[in-house]
């Protein structure tokens, strides 16, 4: 039985190289992959976690050099939050001033210390202080103090019109349990460490979105194996009567996609092989990597791609 909680979150960006500089220099996320969109392999896909890409610790980005921005909307995730102590929110505050990292002041919800920021492209993240967030291993190799450093996600915000269709999809299909309600927000938590959390915010007939660059494309939610995924989908299409599609191999995880019932495409990802199945753990997100399929046409793949030394 895997953990309940988010898999991976991914997102369209602006220039791969500004996107890698921040979430590896002023984030201190590590790069675990660099690889291409396997349905669009002239374009790069980035991935970013802990020292070795557990699931509830990556977030992924498909980076569009000429990409208009994007403007949240329901049926849409609205803002992607990271897990810290709460201890280290004040020193995430001088750091993000520092950096020049547009962000708010932090608030209190759900009894968790919250501090908004955006990234370049404008992306809505947070960083959740906790009391919670304990000594769970990250990514060491950056120069964020250990005590500081981001343990992964702590979850995201989905903006719906209403929220009983999807809350229907994460209680039942995947096993999340409301947690508590602030305002038009009700949260869901899982069991993961990373990731355990999901949140529901209720908009009304508030317009629709525009996909771009700083938009979620979609997030992926754990599976242990493919059993495990194949009696989601069976609730899925059974008991809720909804479109999945077939599995597809993602290299270091096999994934079923759907639309969700408040409009989110909603993945569900195994949580084998991992990234570990084409590079050591030591020099993870160095190369360029490609699936089998990919690896004939290497150069031609290489040569369209922007240079992301
Ligand atoms: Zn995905």
């Amino acid at each position: 039985m895997s953990d309940i909680g988010l898999h991976h979150v991914t997102a369209f960006s602006g220039p791969a190289a500004r996107n890698r500089d921040f979430y590896t220099r002023i984030l201190g996320l590590r790069l675990v992959k660099k690889t291409v969109n396997f349905d669009d392999p002239g374009t790069y896909h980035l991935y970013y976690g802990d020292e070795t890409g557990r699931p509830g610790t990556i977030l992924t980005f498909f980076p569009i050099a000429q990409a208009a921005p994007g403007r949240v909307g329901v049926g849409e995730t609205q803002e992607t939050a990271f897990v810290v102590p709460r201890t280290a929110i004040a020193a995430w505050l001088d750091r993000l001033a520092a950096h020049g990292v547009p962000h708010d002041v932090p608030v209190r919800a759900f009894g968790d210390t919250i501090l908004r920021f955006t990234d370049p492209d404008g992306m809505a993240l947070a960083l959740v202080g906790t009391d919670a967030a304990g000594t769970a291993p990250t990514w060491t190799g950056s120069d964020l103090a250990p005590e500081h450093a981001i343990r992964g996600f702590h979850g995201v915000t989905l903006r719906l019109a209403e929220t009983a269709p999807t809350a229907a999809i994460l209680t039942e299909v995947f096993g999340f349990t409301e947690a508590g309600r602030e305002g038009a927000a009700i949260r869901y938590a899982g069991t993961a460490g990373q990731g355990g959390f999901v949140t529901l915010h209720a908009a009304g007939e508030a317009p629709r979105g525009r996909q771009g660059a700083g938009s979620v494309h979609h997030i992926a939610f754990r599976a242990a194996d493919d059993a495990a995924q194949a009696a989601m989908v069976a609730a899925l299409t059974g008991k809720h009567g909804l479109a999945v599609t077939e599995q597809r191999d993602r290299q270091y995880f096999r994934s079923v996609y759907f639309r969700e019932p408040g409009g989110v495409l909603f993945e569900i990802a195994t949580d084998i092989p991992g990234f570990s199945v084409d590079e050591p753990v030591e020099s993870l997100g160095t190369e360029l990597k490609l699936p089998a399929n990919l690896e004939p046409h290497r150069d031609r793949i290489a040569a369209v791609l922007p240079a992301l030394a």
